[in-house]
């Protein structure tokens, strides 16, 4: 079997121990099968970004023992490619130009609160305003542009998958059942693909995993409703569906999920307060 998985992180800030148990699953998942693992900086949302979080990401990856099969590739160096596969697609990947900010999709929603709000994976459920809006993906400024997923007009007959099974016996299996086209609108929307002038997070995500030749995915739960977006635009990028692990999130003794604690403590704390990588293991759970 080939086995070739990745550990894909945003340098937003520091790596935790979520983190860390992540990269730590899927690097040791690779070696017991003889695979490899990869490393891949997201790093496209550049308000976020900044540069000592991606050195120190391979810093503390070092530290963890944790090794790497090939250069690791950056986001931010592959703008050229996600256009030229979003525009050579088209319409294969049909889209529409979206010119809502957040306020007019709440006013569209006629829901003033957020609580009242239709959130899914890939933020609000956005309500169509722009859904009939022509355009040509060829002469349009894509720096200024925000493209969303046009599902009503996705030609493909997407069958879904209903089951897919992770598959290496020393994880607990787990079954994934994907949605139709009907659900997908309902409960995810038509997701941003593009946003001025930048690939949006799952369609970078979904290119890059079929770049780098990904057959399993190992990732934490909180990203098993982005895996039903991921799952759609393979079929219509027509490359492989991976084979997906979500993993627990790690909690503190409270129930609370790290990355939603500010005060998460980075593994560089760690490491200066002198713990070591067998530590952080036990401390996991591996
Ligand atoms: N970069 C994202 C994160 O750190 C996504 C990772 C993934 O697709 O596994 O949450």
């Amino acid at each position: 079997m080939t086995f070739r998985t990745r550990f894909a992180p945003s340098p937003t800030g520091p790596l935790h121990l979520g983190h860390a148990y992540s990269a730590l699953l899927a690097h040791d998942a690779a070696r017991r099968h003889g695979g490899a693992f990869l490393l891949r900086i997201e790093d496209l949302d550049q308000s976020r970004v900044r540069a000592e979080w991606k050195e120190l990401i391979y810093q503390d990856l070092e530290w963890l023992g944790i090794t790497w099969d090939e250069e690791p590739i950056k986001q931010s160096e592959r703008k050229d490619a996600y256009l030229s596969i979003l525009t050579g697609l088209y319409p294969a990947i049909p889209t529409f130009a979206c010119t809502c900010n957040r306020r007019d999709i709440q006013q569209a929603m006629g829901a003033p609160h957020a609580e009242d709000m239709a959130f899914g994976p890939d933020g609000l459920i956005y309500p169509g305003t722009c859904r009939a809006h022509h355009y040509d993906l060829n002469s349009e400024d894509l720096d200024t542009l925000n493209l969303r997923l046009s599902l009503n007009q996705i030609q493909h007959d997407i069958t879904p998958i209903t089951h897919l099974e992770y598959s290496d016996i020393s994880f607990s299996n787990r079954i994934l059942s994907l949605m139709t086209l009907a659900e997908f609108q309902d409960r995810i929307g038509e997701i941003v693909l593009w946003r001025k002038g930048y690939a949006a997070y799952h369609l970078a995500s979904v290119i890059d995993d079929a770049h780098q030749g990904i057959t399993h995915i190992i990732r934490g739960q909180d990203l098993m409703e982005a895996t039903h977006i991921h799952v759609l635009l393979q079929i219509l990028l027509g490359v492989p569906t991976p084979a997906y692990h979500h993993h627990d999130l790690i909690r503190d003794k409270n129930g609370k999920r790290l990355a939603k604690r500010h005060d998460a403590k980075a593994i560089r704390k760690y490491r200066e307060d002198g713990a070591t990588p067998a530590d952080i293991r036990r401390m996991v759970g591996l």
